[in-house]
């Protein structure tokens, strides 16, 4: 019971650590995903921030060209020598010698244009050349150019798409410094810059733009800015890549983080190994404690809780189950001579015997002491199986060079329709019961005449409880005779019972009594019963049988001295009879008993002498005053010489001893001649009075008296 409170207790500790394995491990992911997040959240976005400054450089690069582009051309278009230069015959020359001339190596811008009011070109020059404006710029030029003339104001700026790429221009009509209204019919003057590489570079280096390029389409995996004409439309786009600096910093610290991440695997692994190996060992803790609720330790069998266990497993399997319970015959016995190791090894030998004893056998059990269950699974008959198993007991079993004899008893029950593993075990129960009530090495199979048995047995004890109350339970007496002279010098009480269904034997109600508990009051009943009767023929001795198990009960003496004292009784009319078998099973408090009651004069006989195992040693041991050589030795007297020959020795030794001899159950003159020949004094049977009522005791008194 208590293996399974321990299996039960290991299973609830293992699932708290596979839990809190579980929780860990889920917590730890958890974390290494927050970490994971964070990390990548900030790396992205430490990448967008740089990517959006990248591309506020960008637009702030070009303006930038765009302004200095701006104040160049302001500069030189709103000037007063330009203007008079300009609207003179000799504007195309003032023009080189200012701003064509100057183009070949200025840095602010590659090339200078004049138009004049009429639309034609006073003078273009690219790099130091001369050049055609518009096949240059195309027509979008003549627009911007128009739209300058007609306003004085700030330089119109726009991106070209050129012949050889992208150039920025400016435009701005040439007026003078200071005007007092509306100039008409101005010339305008434009300036461009290309975005050549080495304006690109320039402008990388300024903005922090890192490897800037001009390209035509925008580029995957760049970042770009566009680059728009006058009309909105995107002619080309400056690309350059993104620093990442996110990236960058993740690079650098990757290495710790795979570290990190390398120690966190190894970890959760070990957490993981240790949290299993943890659970595997509950798990086996477990097992074992599993077995041991099923297992009884000295046997290695199955105990009574495993054997219902596997028998509610084998329910499935049909009625073809048979239990078998087998108790062994005698092994208190050896436990009380050899101790309890040897006791113990002939158990463990025994039960490895039954377990292998026949192949049918599926499991063995050890109930308990010395009881053992088999269970068969098959066709063998039981007979073949009752066989196998006393066969193990035939040969004496040697455990540390001693010889031990035990022997078996056997119940068995097979398993009928839906029998619950309960009943089963309960019959097979009944049926050992029955078995061992027959005598030793005995099979009994359990028959449902077993139950109606016991229940007519409880019905009986139950009957017995109130006859013992209500009287009908009365004594016979049958007479003593003295062996010389045929005179009555007394009577033996025997207990009648008087029930409805008919007369009960003692033979069946004492064994009962003394099984239920009810001998104690039955036995002071019949002596008080006895003494009452008794009284009447006070120059006659009395003798009143007694139960071993009374003689047992340490208040036996009292009881005996009340009944006598209440009745007046003299102790020394008063013999108690008495089976052997009590000076063999608890000889102190059977002497203690007999001891007292002889101090106050009663008188003991040993009854049944004869058919059980005590010698006449014994006799004279407990202070026996009488012996009463069994009825079953008297009946074959006749037939058998030997037997004469043995009883007539017996009777001797007991004469020797000082020891009388009462014979009971004579039934022929034959007997009673031999016996009286071989020295019995008493003798008791049929032929010198059978057990009469104490009505018919005054009569037979009567009769005697009158006869003498
Ligand atoms: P027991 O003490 O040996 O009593 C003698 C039995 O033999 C009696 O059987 C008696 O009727 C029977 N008997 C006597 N002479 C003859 C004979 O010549 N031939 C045959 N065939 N039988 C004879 P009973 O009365 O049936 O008693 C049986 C046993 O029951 C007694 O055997 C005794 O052990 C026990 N018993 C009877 N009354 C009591 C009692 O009051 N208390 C106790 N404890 N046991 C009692
Ligand atoms: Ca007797
Ligand atoms: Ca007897």
């Amino acid at each position: 019971m208590s293996s399974t409170f321990a299996a039960g207790r290991v299973r609830a500790q293992t699932s708290p650590i596979i839990t809190t394995t579980v929780c860990f491990l889920g917590i730890a992911l958890l974390l290494t995903g927050l970490v994971a997040h964070v990390v990548t959240t900030m790396t992205r976005s430490a990448n967008e921030i740089d990517d959006a400054r990248a591309e506020r450089a960008a637009r702030a690069a070009i303006a930038a060209l765009a302004t200095q582009l701006d104040a160049t051309t302001k500069d030189n278009a709103v000037w007063d020598d330009a203007y008079s230069a300009i609207g003179s015959p000799t504007a195309a020359d003032w023009a080189y010698e200012n701003w064509g001339k100057t183009s070949t190596d200025y840095p602010l811008y590659d090339g200078a244009i004049v138009i004049g009011p009429d639309g034609r070109a006073i003078s273009a020059y690219s790099k130091g050349n001369t050049f055609q404006p518009l096949e240059y710029f195309g027509k979008a030029f003549d627009r911007q150019i128009k739209a300058a003339a007609s306003a004085q104001s700030a330089p119109l700026l726009n991106f070209f798409r050129t012949e050889t790429g992208i150039a920025l221009v400016a435009t701005q009509a040439i007026q003078p410094f200071e005007t007092t209204g509306a100039l008409s019919m101005l010339s305008v003057l434009s300036f461009y810059k290309e975005l050549t590489p080495t304006v690109i570079d320039m402008l990388s280096n300024e903005h922090e733009l890192e490897g800037l390029r001009l390209q035509s389409t925008p580029e995957p995996g760049l970042l770009s800015a566009p680059i728009k004409d006058m009309d909105g439309a995107t002619i080309a786009y400056l690309v350059w890549p993104s620093k990442a600096p996110g990236s960058a910093v993740f690079r650098k610290v990757s290495p710790y983080v795979a570290a990190a991440a390398g120690i966190l695997v190894l970890f959760l692994g070990g957490v993981l190994l240790a949290g299993a190996s943890e659970a595997r060992r509950l798990r086996r803790l477990a097992e074992a404690a599993r077995f041991e609720a099923s297992h009884d330790s000295l046997s290695g069998l199955l105990n009574r809780h495993g054997l219902l266990n596997k028998l509610e497993q084998l329910a499935s399997l049909g009625p073809a189950v048979s239990l078998y319970l087998i108790d062994l015959d005698g092994f208190k016995a050896v436990n009380d001579a050899w101790g309890h190791a040897v006791g113990d090894e002939l158990i463990h030998i025994a039960a490895k015997a039954l377990k292998n004893c026949h192949p049918e056998i599926l499991a063995a059990a050890r109930l308990g002491g010395d009881e053992f269950a088999l269970l068969q699974f098959g066709s063998a008959p039981d007979r073949e199986i009752e066989e196998s198993i006393l066969r193990i007991f035939v040969d004496p079993f040697k455990i540390g060079g001693r010889t031990i004899e035990v022997g078996a008893s056997i119940g068995l029950a097979a398993r009928t329709g839906s029998v619950t593993p309960l009943e089963l075990l309960r019959r097979a129960d009944m049926a050992l019961y029955r078995a061992k009530e027959n005598g030793k090495g005995q099979a009994v199979a359990y028959d449902p005449e077993l139950d109606l048995e016991r229940q007519r047995l409880a019905e009986l004890e139950s009957e017995l409880r109130s006859a013992i109350g209500d009287g009908a339970i009365e004594p016979v007496f049958q007479p003593l005779v003295s062996a010389s002279t045929d005179i009555i010098i007394g009577f033996e009480a025997l207990a009648r019972w008087k029930n409805i269904a008919g007369d009960i034997s003692p033979e069946v109600f004492i064994p009962l009594a003394e099984k239920s508990g009810l001998i104690d009051a039955l036995g002071v009943h019949m002596l008080k019963t006895s003494i009452r009767h008794a009284k009447n023929w006070p120059q006659l001795g009395l003798s009143v049988n007694v139960s071993p198990i009374q003689l047992c009960n340490p208040d036996f003496a009292a009881q005996v001295t009340t009944v006598l004292q209440e009745f007046d009784f003299d102790p020394s009319g008063l013999t108690l009879e008495i089976t052997e078998g009590v000076l063999m099973s608890n000889p102190d408090q059977a002497r203690r008993s007999i001891d007292q009651l002889r101090q106050i004069g009663i008188k003991f006989a040993l009854d049944d002498f004869g058919c059980g195992y005590a010698s006449i040693g014994a006799l004279r041991q407990f202070g026996f005053d009488r012996m009463k050589i069994d009825r079953s030795l008297i009946a074959g007297l006749e037939e058998n010489a030997n037997g004469a020959d043995v009883l007539r020795a017996t009777i001797a030794l007991a004469i020797a001893l000082e020891i009388p001899v009462t014979a009971e159950g004579i039934e022929t003159r034959r007997q009673a001649e031999i016996l009286r020949d071989s020295g019995c004094d008493q003798f008791q049977g049929y032929l010198v009075g059978k057990p009469m009522s104490p009505g018919e005791v005054e009569d037979k008194l009567r009769q005697q008296a009158t006869a003498a």
